[in-house]
């Protein structure tokens, strides 16, 4: 789709896949979604008048609009519509209109890494454990955990957990609180060395076949550790 073409509802298969563009129609316009959304506001961003629009027939004006991308698909609204409307899955299908070179680009520069390289930051495996291992010897040092280590590609552990690429980057101490509370549970817990990425990508830029990839290497993790447990914090 080239950028500003038209998006005509009847060139979308009719069959299965269009019936998020109908359910919209059962909005009651009472705001309840607008007065809970922590984005509500930011330019002019409202999710009922995102989902008016559809209502109306007006889903080209939307996928080229930014409001989109504004939506954190967080979800908090759906707990408030008294109709159910799902919007943060209407935020999704809508991103998933949007040719992906348009596609705004921390996310797409984020998909293809996470493609090409198995994460977001396209960290090397030998940085990616250095990283582990230098925060595991920092929460060994405290009171109580004196010999922790963290169990990377234990095969047959009860849990594998994925990682938020920001925990490797810049929020490394938020590494700890997991760790910590595996190690007061007793639990026996992995991470994996490759595709260890948890962050969606595939299902915030509304691309399903990326996030099929991306789910598959998951599970492909599990297979090869022997795991029947999956701990995905995303
Ligand atoms: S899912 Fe989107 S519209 Fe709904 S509350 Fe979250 S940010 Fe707002
Ligand atoms: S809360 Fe639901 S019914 Fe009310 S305006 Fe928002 S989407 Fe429509």
């Amino acid at each position: 789709m080239a950028e500003n073409q038209p998006i005509h509802i009847e060139a979308l298969n009719p069959d299965c896949c269009n019936q998020w563009l109908y359910q919209q129609d059962a909005c009651l316009t009472c705001a309840m979604c607008a007065s809970v959304c922590p984005v509500a506001g930011v330019d002019n961003y409202d999710p009922r008048k995102m989902v008016r629009m559809v209502s109306l027939g007006m889903v080209d004006q939307v996928v080229q609009s930014r409001w989109p991308w504004i939506c954190t698909m967080c979800g908090k609204c759906e707990q408030s519509c008294p109709m159910g409307i799902d919007i943060s899955d209407l935020t999704r299908k809508i991103r998933s209109l949007r040719e992906g070179k348009h596609v705004p680009g921390i996310l797409s520069k984020g998909l293809a890494a996470a493609l090409e390289t198995g994460n977001n930051l396209s960290l090397p495996k030998e940085d990616f454990i250095f990283i582990l291992e230098d925060v595991g010897d920092e929460v060994a040092e405290e009171p109580g955990l004196e010999g922790f280590t963290v169990p990377i590609d234990k095969k047959g552990a009860r849990i594998l957990t994925t990682i938020h690429n920001k925990l490797v980057n810049t929020h490394t101490e938020d590494l700890k609180p997991w760790w910590r509370i595996f190690h007061a549970a007793g639990e026996d817990w992995t991470i994996a060395s490759d595709n260890w990425e948890g962050t969606t990508w595939g299902y915030f830029t509304g691309d399903d076949e990326a996030m099929k990839v991306m789910a598959g290497r998951i599970v492909e993790n599990m297979r090869r550790l022997e795991i029947d447990t999956l701990l995905w914090p995303e």
